[in-house]
């Protein structure tokens, strides 16, 4: 298990110094922003839907550790899905890091996603983690309001 732990953290720190789709992709179809007020961080998200398949996508801000190694990590793993496969990732992601240390998870079907599980021991890191979730979330949903983590 701490083999597991010392990989997820290298994961969690190559995302967060190197992120994956940083940047406004060329062509963007919907763009949203969100804002975690209890860390400060900051996240945009620019993706290119083509019908409901995201074609691209691509994220700016400036935030923790956490809240940049996510949207890396979320970007990264959502690229050719669809909508209806975007939420159910989001539903599992958000279900895995909200769930009480000592229970057991299943973290099936996260892919790299799963580096980011041991956010659930710190109830204020959750917040980061999923800030990108629940911006892209209204993106795609194309409500156009400004996400919150409150
Ligand atoms: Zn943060």
């Amino acid at each position: 298990m701490s083999d597991l732990r010392e990989l997820y953290q290298e994961v969690i720190l190559d995302h967060s110094k190197t992120p994956r789709n940083f940047g406004r992709p060329s062509e963007t179809t919907r763009s949203g922003e969100g804002f975690n007020p209890l860390c400060g961080d900051k996240v945009k998200i620019h993706v290119m839907l083509d019908g409901d398949v995201v074609k691209d996508i691509g994220f700016e801000g400036s935030g923790c550790a956490i809240s940049t190694a996510s949207a890396s990590l979320m970007t990264e793993n959502l690229k050719g899905k669809n909508v209806s496969e975007i939420e159910k990732m989001f539903e599992r992601f958000r279900s895995v890091v909200t769930t009480p240390t000592g229970t057991e998870v299943n973290t099936e079907g996260l892919g790299k996603l799963a580096a980011l599980v041991g956010v659930r021991e710190f109830p204020m890191r959750v917040k980061c983690a999923t800030l990108a979730w629940h911006t892209l979330h209204n993106v795609i949903s194309g409500t156009g309001e400004m996400a919150k983590t409150e």
